[in-house]
């Protein structure tokens, strides 16, 4: 079944679940934990926590938990064995497989991967001596690309022939077709899919290359993008141009550029805002978005957001809501695309950035800007183009404060606006306009887009003496095991989660006993397991006593009236009521907490 568990172990052991989980999430240390804004559900709060040595992750928001390889498999969506295959890779570790079926959907992957690669490298050199690539060097030169440029983003050229990169490659027909790079034509010779195109290799987030967006000369016949078709390793919905590159720069400034070129994202990183990502061939989605917010808080879109009119209003103002997201828009002068501005005025394109403008400013500026403000009655026309516009937004807070800016600049009565229902925009007719170099232009059906996921549930917290001494057995077990045992938990769930950690050696361990037993007793140690604690051993482990004393004595009472000889029961109730009362004195309680252990645990008490 998948891989050997030593070599599994092997993988984890090896690998820094604070680097690991650290590429998705700006981790902050709090004493031993590590903690930041959870990846997996929306919050300002900063509720996922990570036990480093445990390596070990819980979110307090949504309950989201696991080990490393959870980790890695929920953020890049992949199978378990292909998480643990992708630590291996980075930990230098080579996997023995258990079964030959999962090892061959991995080697097929990898085969995809090392096509698409062959491919890239192929398409570069091209790129770099043909002959028959001058044109196309020609044309990135004017796009402001260097060669230092080509050479690091491995800029390619598909000659305007059949089957040349077929051919070329040492790749099985089946594998070529799969990994979009051919087709098998009419007659069933391979060809080859890209044709007379500049290629930018496209690379997943963590770096490999899975597919090309390809241009195509100007001048020349045919859609002027087309990108790679999906496949076992590309997803246009989820993939994101130079997310590979600038996934560090996003995190450290807390902010993602979207726009929708390649040229346009290394326009961005030559002018010093490295940052930028470009959809491929399609337009932003709800996944998109998603990824994006697991690395920042805030969204500059770099692109004619208001081309696509209300529909996208909806959408941007949905995932603001759901995903706790900032998005804004940059404020590029007319006309011009992030890569012109980039090559013309590097510092303009900066300052677009930092001068972004939130979405309901840059649609009602866009409104008003182009209105005339002569007379009242065309006054009066912008203040209701106006409205209609800021009404879309589902805040009513927000909604008044654009009010006021709309009567002022229309001169009109505040009040008057407030009373009043303004049409909706008009949605544009028949397919939304956008840029021209666009080749999929349809946004994601209504609805579909913005659906929320719901939330998984946390469990409710139980926060009892049972919880901290388990907490303790991860945290600091030496100081607490010696004296703990079975009897003195009263929760079942804390019990089994008890019983875990004393029968294994590691909480990753206990984790997966407990999980083949109870699952609130895996869910409850997953939780404490990144919850450190200063408690001081001794009083939780008095508070647990006393707990267990008292329990035991009302099950002594209820005995004394059932059974025939109360004075046998009686006398253990006197005794045990009056060690419960020295417990809690300062000057007996040493003793009490002794004995009470070895009676409550059935062991000697010189032992405890
Ligand atoms: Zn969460």
């Amino acid at each position: 079944m998948g891989i050997e568990d030593d070599d599994i172990a092997s993988v984890r052991a090896a690998t820094d679940v604070v680097g690991v989980i650290g590429e998705h999430v700006a981790l902050k240390r709090v004493g031993r934990r590590w903690v930041g804004l959870c990846p997996f559900h929306s919050e300002n709060s900063g509720s996922f926590s990570v036990n480093a040595e445990e390596k070990l992750y819980y979110c307090f928001g949504c309950g989201a938990r696991g080990d490393v390889i959870t980790f890695v498999r929920e953020i890049e969506h992949l199978d378990f064995v292909g998480a643990v295959e992708k630590l291996a890779a980075k930990a230098g570790i080579t996997l023995r497989y258990t079964d030959e079926g999962q090892g061959e959907g991995r080697k097929r992957r990898a085969r995809l991967l090392d096509a698409v690669g062959q491919a890239v490298d192929w398409y570069h050199e091209r790129l770099l001596s043909a002959p028959d690539a001058a044109p196309a060097r020609g044309y990135l030169r004017s796009r402001g690309l260097t060669g230092d440029d080509v050479r690091a983003y491995k800029v390619g050229w598909a000659p305007d022939a059949w089957d040349e990169l077929a051919r070329a490659l040492k790749v099985p027909t089946e594998v070529l077709v799969e990994a979009g790079l051919g087709f098998l034509n009419s007659r069933g010779r391979p060809t080859d899919a890209f044709r007379g195109r500049v290629l930018f290799p496209i690379y997943d987030v963590s770096g490999d290359p899975v597919g090309f967006g390809g241009r195509i000369m100007p001048g020349h016949d045919g859609a002027k993008y087309k990108n790679s078709v999906d496949s076992a390793v590309y997803n246009k919905s989820r993939l994101l141009y130079g997310l590979n590159w600038s996934k560090a720069d996003i995190v450290r400034a807390d902010e993602s550029i979207v726009c929708e070129g390649y040229t346009d994202v290394i326009g961005f990183a030559k002018a010093g805002v490295p940052r930028a990502v470009a959809t491929c061939g399609t337009s932003l989605t709800e996944e998109h978005v998603k990824l994006l917010r697991s690395f920042a808080r805030r969204m500059v879109l770099a692109f004619d957001a208001d081309a696509a009119g209300q529909n996208a209003a909806e959408r941007v103002y949905a995932w603001e809501r759901q995903y706790d997201l900032d998005i804004a828009v940059a404020a590029l002068p007319g006309g011009v695309d992030p890569a012109e501005l980039a090559q013309s005025d590097p510092g303009a394109l900066a300052a677009a950035v930092s001068g972004a403008k939130p979405f309901l400013k840059f649609r009602l500026d866009r409104v008003l800007d182009a209105a005339h403000l002569d007379t009242p009655e065309q006054r009066a026309r912008a203040a209701e183009a106006a409205m209609a516009v800021v009404q879309e937004h589902p805040s009513d807070l927000v909604r008044d404060q654009y009010l006021m800016e709309v009567a002022a600049r229309c001169r009109v009565d505040p009040d008057q606006l407030r009373n009043r229902r303004f049409e909706p925009a008009k949605k544009p007719e028949g397919r939304p306009s956008r840029p021209a170099h666009r080749d999929e232009s349809e946004p994601p059906p209504r609805g579909s887009a913005v659906r929320p996921d719901a939330p998984r549930r946390a469990a409710l917290p139980r926060d009892t003496a049972e919880t901290e001494a388990l907490r303790l057995m991860v945290w600091r077990r030496d100081e607490i095991a010696p004296w703990l045992d079975e009897s003195l938990f009263a929760d079942a769930v804390s019990a089994a989660a008890y019983r875990a950690l004393i029968s294994t050696a590691s909480v990753a361990d206990a984790i997966s006993a407990a999980g083949a037993e109870d699952r609130e007793a895996e869910d409850l140690l997953q939780r404490v397991a990144v919850e450190e604690t200063d408690a001081e051993p001794r009083a939780v482990l008095e508070r647990l006593v006393d707990g267990a004393a008292n329990r035991a004595l009302s099950t002594l009472k209820t005995q004394a009236r059932v059974v025939d000889d109360p004075f046998e029961v009686g006398a253990s109730i006197a005794w045990l009521s009056l060690r419960i009362m020295e417990l809690r004195e300062p000057d007996t309680n040493e003793v009490a907490l002794e004995q009470l252990l070895g009676w409550l645990t059935g062991r000697p008490e010189e032992e405890a």
